[in-house]
């Protein structure tokens, strides 16, 4: 039977910096991917930084990755009430639509030494010494990067993500809007609440734009979407590329365990509760992931040890705002206090885009934005 160090399962940012990370290690590593690049993917395509930082530091070269696409410098929120903050980020957003974005990346991989081959895994058996895939391939270590509807996280038996705390996205791409130019727009509503709409311009005279809201009651449809969608963003006009896309909620993510199968990004469950964000912690845990691959002791001691260390406090902030996110007075609050101060502006923005947690500053300032809210409707 064919042996390898590392066998990383999904190509995506995850996968791909799974595979970067155990080869800068000196590891010989297999990619597998069900489809042949580029291939689309459901996505807003917003990148932040961060996530191209933990690149770069994989050897992964940015700039050839982000060529000819847009950095956005500035986002604008509209909370469910109808309060605004339009800000300038400290750090700016790629968008980049993932068509594109994940084929570079895959190709940085396949540079760095990673072996890619298109194949679709059906089944994992795991021993003391090693983990089979398919009957065919054996690796010491496996990492199960195949998104949101993992077949390496169901072939291990983690529990699924519960119903509410998976949200439920489309998007598709349309004309960018001349009235925000340079700006990720995100409008909240309190119907379906949380739920919230985007346009992020890409940069040729087209927006990603979408759609997505928390998985409360029974299955969306594409319609409802579409929907919501057209009740948060009118007048976008013709649409093209519209795909649904479950995201797996932080708050809802699978146990990090021991042993030789490790999950990373989607497949784990890291999407960001409040933003809907995933790219920056796929590309985190799977660094983080294919470096614990390559180290003595167990892969998957290693590697819960390190998600904590530099995950941890996102994480659990991250549940914290899960479940005071209920109210949408909380976020209408949040974006109000906000709008009156630049440091609580870039707080939120790092919480939602990359690994930042709640800050004082941010409690205090909400909980005074409530108060208010509350004194003014008496
Ligand atoms: C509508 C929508 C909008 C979003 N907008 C944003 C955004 O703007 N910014 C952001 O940061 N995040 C966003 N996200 C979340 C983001 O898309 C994900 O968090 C991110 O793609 C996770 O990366 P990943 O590598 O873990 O998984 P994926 O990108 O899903 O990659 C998984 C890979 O695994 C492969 N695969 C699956 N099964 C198998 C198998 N059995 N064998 C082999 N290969 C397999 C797939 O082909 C795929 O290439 C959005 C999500 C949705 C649905």
């Amino acid at each position: 039977m064919e042996q390898v160090d590392v066998a990383v399962v999904g190509a995506g940012p995850a996968g791909v910096a799974a595979a970067a990370a155990a080869r800068q290690a000196g590891a010989s590593v297999v990619l597998l991917d069900r489809h042949a690049f580029p291939r689309d993917k459901s996505c807003g395509d917003g990148i932040a930084a961060e996530g191209l930082d933990q690149l770069a530091a994989l050897g992964v070269d940015v700039r050839a990755v982000t060529a000819g696409y847009p950095v956005l410098h500035r986002i604008r929120l509209t909370s469910p009430g109808g309060s605004v903050v339009d800000g300038r980020m400290h750090r700016s957003v790629h968008v980049i639509p993932r068509e594109v974005l994940d084929a570079r990346l895959v190709g940085e991989a396949v540079r760095l030494g990673a072996e890619l081959r298109q194949h679709r895994v059906r089944s994992l058996v795991a021993d003391a010494d090693g983990v089979t895939l398919d009957g065919t391939l054996r690796a010491s270590v496996v990492i199960g990067a195949d998104g949101a509807e993992s077949v390496v996280r169901r072939l291990v038996d983690r529990p699924h993500q519960q119903a509410t705390r998976t949200a439920i996205a489309i998007r598709g791409y349309a004309a960018a809007s001349p009235q925000w130019p340079g700006t990720q727009v995100i409008v909240m509503t309190d119907a379906h609440w949380p739920a919230y709409a985007w346009t992020f311009p890409i940069g040729d005279g087209r927006a990603n734009v979408g759609y997505g809201q928390l998985l409360q009651g029974p299955p969306l449809s594409r319609a409802e979407l579409l929907v919501g969608l057209d009740r948060l963003l009118p007048d976008l006009g013709p649409i093209e590329g519209l795909r649904a896309a479950h995201l797996p909620l932080s708050p809802g993510r699978a146990a990090v365990r021991d042993g030789r199968v490790l999950l990373v990004g989607d497949a784990l469950g890291l999407v960001n509760p409040l933003s809907g964000e995933g790219i920056s912690y796929a590309v985190i845990s799977g660094a983080l992931a294919g470096r614990a691959a390559t180290m003595p002791g167990d892969p998957g001691t290693t590697y819960r040890r390190a998600l904590k260390v530099r995950l941890g406090r996102h994480l659990r902030d991250a549940a914290l705002m899960h479940r005071l996110n209920r109210w949408p007075s909380v976020l209408d609050a949040g974006v109000r206090a906000a709008a009156d101060d630049d440091e609580m502006f870039q707080s939120l923005v790092r919480f939602g885009l990359a690994d930042g947690g709640v800050t004082l500053r941010a409690l205090r300032g909400t909980v005074r934005e409530l108060s208010h809210g509350a004194a003014g409707s008496r």
